[in-house]
């Protein structure tokens, strides 16, 4: 099979990481998790104090920008000047602060370019918010996985089980504050791109989703 570019676009919580790791190594893909690339941009803002609409401020952080994934195992680490960040990066302040960043041109400009190379040698799986509409618009393949509000929250309230969260009401509301950042910001808004393949993962095992996919690659690689 030719090496493809897959895309999975989605709202926080539908199981794109689990799914898109599952698919990659299904694949022999390398899997690449563009929440990360925003969520470092929100740790380096924390660390140099940078606030969201300082935007002087803003533009010299991304000038030194030094963002990196390096593949350990199964796991990816985030990389920032050096220092691995991928355990700091998961925090609900870095998680808002992340969403807020990823609205400012500026920032998704200067991810743009990393994730275009990134994605340079195809046999990837890129799960993010617009990775089938703006930045790999010519992907091989698309999905954007859903799933109900209640079920994408109880899921990631386990994820962070143990980390000082509130409650799965808590969890809810931030969930539904950034879906309505990501989906109403001007620049880059998650949607699905017009050639994605719909996938609602509300009652379906990571086994399924992961099979329909694989379904839908075969397809489209004329298998
Ligand atoms: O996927 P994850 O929840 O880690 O993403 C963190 C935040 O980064 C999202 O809420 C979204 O605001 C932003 N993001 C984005 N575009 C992407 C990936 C993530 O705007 N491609």
């Amino acid at each position: 099979m030719k090496p493809l570019l897959i895309t999975i676009d989605g709202p926080a919580g539908a199981g794109k990481t689990t799914v898109s790791k599952a698919l990659a190594g299904e694949l022999g893909y390398v899997y690449i998790d563009t929440g990360a690339l925003y969520r470092g941009v929100a740790h380096e803002m924390l660390v140099r104090q940078v606030d969201k609409d300082d935007e002087k401020g803003l533009a010299a952080l991304l000038a030194d920008l030094d963002l990196r994934f390096e593949r350990r195992a199964v796991d990816l680490r985030l990389f920032s000047a050096g220092m691995d960040i991928t355990d700091r990066i998961r925090t609900p302040a870095i998680t808002m602060l992340a969403s807020a960043a990823s609205a400012k041109p500026a920032v998704r400009n200067s991810l743009l370019e990393l994730q275009r190379r990134l994605g340079s040698e195809k046999s990837a799986v890129f799960e993010g918010r617009d990775m089938g509409t703006v930045v790999f618009p010519e992907a091989d393949v698309k999905f954007f996985l859903t799933a109900d509000l209640h079920v994408r929250a109880r899921r990631r309230y386990e994820e962070l089980a143990g980390t000082c969260v509130g409650s799965i009401s808590d969890v809810e509301m931030d969930m539904q504050k950034r879906d309505a950042n990501d989906s109403g910001r001007d620049i880059a808004p998650l949607k699905p791109a017009r050639d994605a393949v719909l996938i609602d993962s509300t009652g379906k095992s990571v086994k399924d989703v992961v099979d329909e996919m694989l379904a839908v690659i075969s397809d489209a690689a004329g298998l």
